[in-house]
């Protein structure tokens, strides 16, 4: 038991430590750079003021660094006619019909090569651009009319490389479920590699794992279930198997939406811990609480709150330990907002 409580310890002074630097990639003109095509910047209030704060940025600007000039020509993504694969896309000039699609192709894979060894924890990108955009990008027909179902060219080299990366675009992050969802997936992703980038022990997996049930409730219980079943599975698969396996279950997992009646159940189930520990009027209370956030009346913070304050009251040692209660810093406010 003393045993098991010091490799507790042990893990959690590893994984939840807070001092180790979260470098976060980041479309440069976001933070206020002048490095857009007409001059221009970007700034973005919730990356350079709120999230700036919490990370160390790693500023990229594809089109600047692939060797195009502050200002120049616009640019756009064009289909040829005849073909409709995403490969076949040429990155050009909007006036001229310049292509810039090889230099960005050789840039993007090149400094995504390098980017993997820089211990990312996630990426914002700044939506539409040919570029930078995640998702929905124009992309013209050489008759001229746009789709906007295209990923920018250095996007998709990054999204395709780093596959269990949280990457998201400014302007989904004004969303306050997305933004939440954001970046409880970037510290998780930090602990997940705190995790793993040491040496790691089976019994350490199954508390790493136990820490996040409630976390990983939140988002799929099937992920969950999985996660488990990979877990007890582990001492007769190799090891980076295992790390593999599990960390690619474990990011999938947080990238499914929590909802609130999936925060309703988790809530309930920790309710579930202080039986016949509380009075009348506290279990009312509490029961409440969770059904009013589940209604949309109250935000997240509010059955949060109230269950931290029962667990640290009743001293319950398996919830205290638990992520779920304070999956990102609390000075983000993410969880008065959903
Ligand atoms: Fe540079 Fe991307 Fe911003 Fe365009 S969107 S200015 S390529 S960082």
């Amino acid at each position: 038991m003393d045993e098991a409580r010091n490799d507790s310890e042990t893990t959690r002074r590893r994984w939840r430590r807070t001092d180790v630097p979260i470098r976060i990639g980041v479309s440069r003109c976001l933070l206020g750079d002048a490095v857009r095509f007409d001059g221009g910047h970007k700034r973005s209030r919730f990356v350079s003021d709120e999230l700036g704060p919490f990370v160390e940025w790693v500023p990229v600007c594809p089109e600047v660094e692939a060797g195009m000039e502050i200002p120049r020509p616009a640019i756009r993504i064009v289909q040829p006619a005849g073909t409709d694969d995403e490969a076949d896309q040429r990155l050009v000039e909007v006036k001229s019909g310049r292509s810039h699609t090889s230099a960005m192709v050789r840039y993007s894979k090149s400094r995504v090569g390098a980017l993997a060894d820089e211990d990312l924890c996630g990426f914002v990108l700044k939506k539409d651009s040919p570029s930078c955009g995640m998702t929905r990008v124009r992309v013209w027909s050489e008759q001229g009319g746009a789709t906007r179902d295209g990923r920018g060219f250095f996007a998709r080299v990054l999204e395709d490389r780093m596959p269990l990366l949280p990457i998201e675009e400014e302007g989904r992050l004004e969303d306050p479920q997305l933004r939440e969802r954001f970046v409880t997936r970037i510290f998780a992703y930090r602990r997940l590699k705190l995790f793993f980038d040491a040496r790691w022990t089976l019994g350490e997996l199954v508390i790493f794992h136990t820490e996040h049930k409630m976390q990983l409730l939140a988002h799929s219980e099937r992920r969950y279930r999985e996660l488990g079943r990979i877990v007890a599975d582990a001492k007769q698969r190799p090891r980076s198997e295992v790390r593999d396996s599990y960390s690619e279950t474990f990011m999938r997992a947080l990238a499914t939406q929590a909802t609130p009646q999936r925060h309703a159940n988790v809530l309930q189930h920790m309710a579930g811990h202080f039986r016949g520990r509380l009075d009348d009027e506290s279990r009312r209370e509490l029961a409440d609480t969770i059904d009013d956030h589940a209604a949309g009346l109250v935000p997240l913070i509010v059955p949060i709150t109230l269950i931290r304050h029962h667990v640290r009251r009743l001293g319950v040692e398996y919830l205290a330990d638990q992520i779920y209660l304070e999956p990102h810093p609390k000075e983000l406010m993410l969880r008065n907002r959903i």
